[in-house]
C-alpha cells in the first residue's frame, strides 16, 4: 500500500538538474504546500526550451521558458482587439494583422505535459530507479534565481488530472479548490466547465470537441466562468455561444465582457413595464400586447411558424431603437443561415446579433448557448443603457441538452429524465429580463422563449415551466396553420399578463370590442355550417367574425405599423366589411391604407406617437370609407369580369 501521507514532488527541467537542487527547489515549495513528508522525482524535458517546471500537491508551478512564451502568446491573443486607430479605420487591413497574429501565434498551444503511466497526482510511490541527472553549474545557479525572484502568482497553476473521459464529460482528480461553473482548461483550444464538485473529484463537461482528450491528461483552474464580449461590436455579428465569430467577418473588436452568468437586477432596480414593444403582427399587438421588458413564450408544435413570428418581430424593431439577439439552440445549420440571410436582406442584421449553437455543437455549447445570448443582451441593457429584444429559439432544446448533459454526470433522472434543477435552470435565465429603472439607466430586456410541443400538449413537462416563469404565452396551433390561418395564434389561450398595460391608448380602444366578438364568435363558429337556419343576428355576428379571423391574417415580413393596425381593426369592429367577400378584405385595406397614407392623414402619427383614436378622426375614416369602398368594390368587380 501507497502511504496516503507520502507526497509526490515532480520537478521537470529542460537541461539535467542535479538532485541536492532538485530537492532544494522541491523542499521550497513543500514548504509553501505545507507538505511534510515528500519525495522528488526528477525529469528532463527538452520542449520546456529552458528553466523548469514542478508538480506538487494538485498545483503546477511554471517556471519555463516554454511557459513564458504561451503567457506572452495568450496575452497578445487576448489584448489583440487593441489596434492603433488608424488599422480601425480599415478592417481589411486590421483582419489581415489579426489573421497573421492567429497564424504566429497558432504555435504556441499550452500542452499540458504527457502524463506518466503510474503518475499520481496527490500521493503514491516513487518508481524505483529514478534517473538521477548530472547538472551545470550555470543552469542551476539561474533556476535558483528564478525560482527566489518568482513573486507573481501567475504562473502557479492548481492543476487535476483526468481520471476518465467520455462523451464530452471528463472526471478529473485534483482541482480541490475548484468552483462551480468555473472555466477549466484543456489545452489551448479546449475548454471545460466544472459542473460536479464532488469531495475528491470534479465533474468537467468540455466545450469542444477534441479527439486528444484522454485519460491522464493534465487540466487547469483558469479561476474565472465562462465571459462573452458585450457591446454594439456584436451588432450584425454571427458568434458561437463563446462569443468567437462564425461569420468569417474577422474578430469581434471589443474589449467589454460580461459573465453568462449573472444575478438577474433586484427588485429596487426595477420599474413596471409601461413601454410597448411592437411586433407588428396584428394579432399580437392587439391582443396579447408586449411590453419592453416582459417575457413572453411563443409556443406550438414543430412547424407552426414560431421562428417566423420572432423574426418578423426583429424585422419590425428597425428605427425603434431596440437591439435584437436571435439565439438559435439545437436547430440546423440550413435553418439558421436562412434566417441570417432573411435578416441581412430586410437590413435587420444592422441592430442584430445572431448567436448560434448548431444541431451539431456539443451539448454543452447548446447548454450555455441562451446564457451567452442573455449576457450580450445585460451588457447592452446595462452599459448602453438600451432596450434589447432576445429570442431563444427554442427551450425545448436548450432542456434536451441540460438533460443529456446532467445523465452523462450521472445526476439523477426526474420527470421525463429531466434532472430536478431543470426549473431552476429556465427561471434564472428568464428571470434576467428586466425593465431597469431610471437610476440604472432605463433600459430593458424583452425575452421572447419559444416552446415546442408534441401534438399540442402544453401540460408536458418543459411547456407548464416556461409558461409558469413567463409573464405570457403566445399560443400557435398546427389546425389553423394548415386551415390558412396565419399566423395560426389561437387567440382564445394566449395571454399577455402586464403587456396590456403598456398597449397604446387607440389600440387598447380598438381591441378591447374585438376580444369580445372573437369569443362570441368561437361559440358561435360550429354553427356556421346551419347558417340558413340562423336568424340574422347570429348570422351577422358569423360573418363579422369572420372577418375579424381574416383581418389577423398576415403573411410573413410584412410587419405592420400600430397605425395601420388600429385602422384595420377599427374598420372590421365597426362591420364595414360585411359587405366584402373574405378574401376581398386584405387587398380593400391594404389599397385603403395605401389612399390614406397618400392624403398625408395626421392621425396616423398621432396614433402612432400614443394619442387616442380621436372624434375627427373616427369621422374621417368614416366619410372615407363609405366613399372609397363602393368604388373599390366597383373597380374591383370590373376587374374581376374583364379578366
Ligand atoms: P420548427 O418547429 O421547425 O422550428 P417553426 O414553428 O419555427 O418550425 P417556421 O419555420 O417559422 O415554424 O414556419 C414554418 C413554415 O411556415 C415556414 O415555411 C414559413 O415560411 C411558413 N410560415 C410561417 N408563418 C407564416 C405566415 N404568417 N404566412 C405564411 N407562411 C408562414
Ligand atoms: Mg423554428
Amino acid at each position: 500500500m501507497n502511504d496516503p501521507a507520502l507526497h509526490i514532488i515532480r520537478v521537470i527541467s529542460a537541461a539535467p538538474l542535479a538532485a541536492e537542487k532538485a530537492e532544494a527547489i522541491a523542499g521550497r515549495i513543500a514548504e509553501q504546500l505545507a507538505i511534510e513528508h515528500f519525495q522528488v522525482r526528477t525529469e528532463l524535458d527538452p520542449s520546456l526550451i529552458g528553466g523548469l517546471m514542478v508538480f506538487a500537491g494538485g498545483f503546477r508551478y511554471d517556471y519555463s521558458i516554454r511557459g513564458q512564451l504561451n503567457r506572452i502568446a495568450g496575452r497578445l491573443k487576448a489584448h489583440r482587439s487593441i489596434l492603433p486607430d488608424d488599422t480601425m479605420a480599415q478592417p481589411e487591413l486590421s483582419r489581415l494583422i489579426h489573421n497573421n497574429l492567429d497564424d504566429a501565434l497558432s504555435g504556441f498551444s499550452e500542452c499540458p505535459l504527457a502524463p506518466e503511466a503510474d503518475d499520481i497526482l496527490l500521493s503514491g510511490s516513487l518508481p524505483e530507479d529514478a534517473d538521477i541527472q548530472p547538472s551545470s553549474r550555470r543552469m542551476v545557479d539561474r533556476l535558483q534565481e528564478t525560482l527566489s525572484s518568482f513573486t507573481t502568482e501567475s504562473t502557479v497553476d492548481e492543476i487535476g488530472q483526468i481520471v476518465s473521459y467520455s462523451d464530452g464529460v471528463a472526471i478529473v482528480r485534483g482541482l480541490q479548490n475548484c468552483r462551480s461553473n468555473e472555466l477549466i482548461m484543456f489545452s489551448s483550444t479546449v475548454y471545460g466547465i466544472a459542473m460536479n464538485l464532488e469531495e475528491d473529484k470534479v465533474g468537467v463537461v468540455l466545450l469542444q470537441q477534441d479527439d486528444s482528450i484522454n485519460a491522464g491528461m493534465y487540466c487547469k483552474r483558469t479561476g474565472t466562468t465562462v465571459h462573452v464580449p458585450g457591446g454594439k461590436a456584436l451588432l450584425g455579428r454571427v458568434v458561437d455561444p463563446l462569443g468567437s465569430p462564425i461569420d468569417g467577418l474577422g474578430p469581434v473588436l471589443t474589449e467589454q465582457r460580461w459573465p453568462i452568468e449573472y444575478p438577474a437586477a433586484s427588485i429596487v432596480d426595477r420599474q413596471p413595464v409601461n413601454q410597448s414593444l411592437h411586433t407588428g403582427i396584428t394579432a399580437i399587438d392587439a391582443l396579447t400586447p408586449i411590453g419592453r421588458g416582459q417575457r413572453e413564450l411563443i409556443i406550438g408544435d414543430r412547424q407552426t411558424g414560431k421562428t417566423a413570428l420572432a423574426i418578423d418581430t426583429i424585422i419590425n424593431q428597425r428605427g425603434q431603437n431596440v437591439y435584437c439577439i436571435y439565439v438559435a439552440i439545437g436547430q440546423k445549420m440550413s435553418t439558421v443561415a436562412s434566417v441570417v440571410n432573411t435578416l441581412q436582406a430586410k437590413g435587420a442584421m444592422d441592430y442584430t446579433t445572431v448567436v448560434l449553437a448548431s444541431a451539431s455543437a456539443t451539448a454543452s455549447m447548446q447548454y450555455i448557448a441562451p446564457y451567452a445570448g442573455c449576457a450580450m443582451a445585460e451588457s447592452l441593457m446595462y452599459q448602453e443603457k438600451a432596450d434589447v429584444l432576445v429570442i431563444y429559439d427554442d427551450l425545448t432544446k436548450h432542456a434536451q441538452a441540460y438533460r443529456a448533459i446532467s445523465l452523462l454526470l450521472r445526476r439523477p433522472p426526474g420527470r421525463e429524465a429531466f434532472p430536478g434543477d431543470i426549473f431552476y435552470l429556465h427561471a434564472r435565465l428568464l428571470e434576467r429580463s428586466a425593465r431597469l429603472c431610471e437610476r440604472m439607466g432605463g433600459g430593458s430586456m424583452t425575452a421572447l422563449p419559444i416552446v415546442e410541443t408534441q401534438s399540442g400538449d402544453i401540460s408536458a413537462y418543459i411547456p407548464t415551466n416556461v409558461i409558469s416563469i413567463t409573464d405570457g404565452q403566445i399560443y400557435l396551433e398546427s389546425e389553423l396553420f394548415f386551415s390558412g390561418q396565419r399566423p395560426a395564434i389561437n387567440v382564445g389561450l394566449s395571454v399577455s399578463r402586464v403587456g396590456g398595460a403598456a398597449q397604446l391608448p387607440a389600440m387598447k380602444k380598438v381591441a378591447g370590442p374585438l376580444r369580445i366578438k372573437l369569443a362570441q364568435y368561437r361559440s358561435l363558429a360550429s354553427f356556421s355550417q346551419f347558417s340558413s337556419e340562423l336568424d340574422e343576428d347570429t348570422r351577422r355576428q358569423i360573418k363579422t367574425g369572420e372577418r375579424l379571423m381574416e383581418v389577423l391574417k398576415q403573411p410573413q415580413y410584412m410587419p405592420l405599423s400600430v397605425a395601420d393596425q388600429v385602422i384595420m381593426l377599427y374598420l372590421a369592429n365597426r362591420g364595414v366589411l360585411v359587405d366584402l367577400d373574405i378574401e376581398d378584405i386584405r387587398p380593400f385595406l391594404l389599397d385603403y391604407l395605401r389612399l390614406l397614407h397618400g392624403r398625408g392623414t395626421a392621425f396616423l402619427d398621432e396614433i402612432a406617437a400614443g394619442g387616442q383614436l380621436s372624434e375627427k378622426a373616427v369621422a374621417e375614416i368614416d366619410t372615407g370609407v363609405a366613399e372609397y369602398l363602393p368604388r373599390w368594390m366597383a373597380e374591383h368587380e370590373e376587374y374581376g369580369t374583364t379578366d
